[in-house]
């Protein structure tokens, strides 16, 4: 499982494999949003993901995506995906690379 935290304007996606991280869950504030990628409900997940507003104003200016996909690969490439979609709206997104901030237990 990877949580990733995608930032706009000022374009920034940073994956962290441990959940422990404690990175994990900053920038949290009331009406934090989230987007879950799990199996069962991927391509719903990834509807949710690139359906998403982005502006300054803070409710909309970031989410964290939690993806659990059973392999972290898998999983950053449908980050990535969502995050290709979204830069067909969102230009400040087009060709943002992913940071890895930390990778999981199992390395
Ligand atoms: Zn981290």
């Amino acid at each position: 499982m990877i949580h990733a935290y995608l930032n706009y304007p000022n374009p920034h996606l940073c994956v962290h494999g441990d959940p422990q991280c404690g990175q994990v869950g900053m920038h949290n504030k009331p009406n934090q949003r989230h987007v879950r990628l799990g199996l069962p409900t991927l391509s719903s997940g990834l509807e949710t993901l690139i359906g998403l507003q982005f502006g300054s104003r803070s409710e909309i200016n970031d989410v964290w995506i939690e993806a659990d996909l059973d392999d972290v690969e898998f999983e950053r490439a449908c980050v990535a995906l969502g995050v290709r979609r979204l830069a067909q709206r969102y230009g400040p997104f087009d060709g943002l690379a992913i940071e890895t901030h930390c990778e999981g237990p199992s390395g």
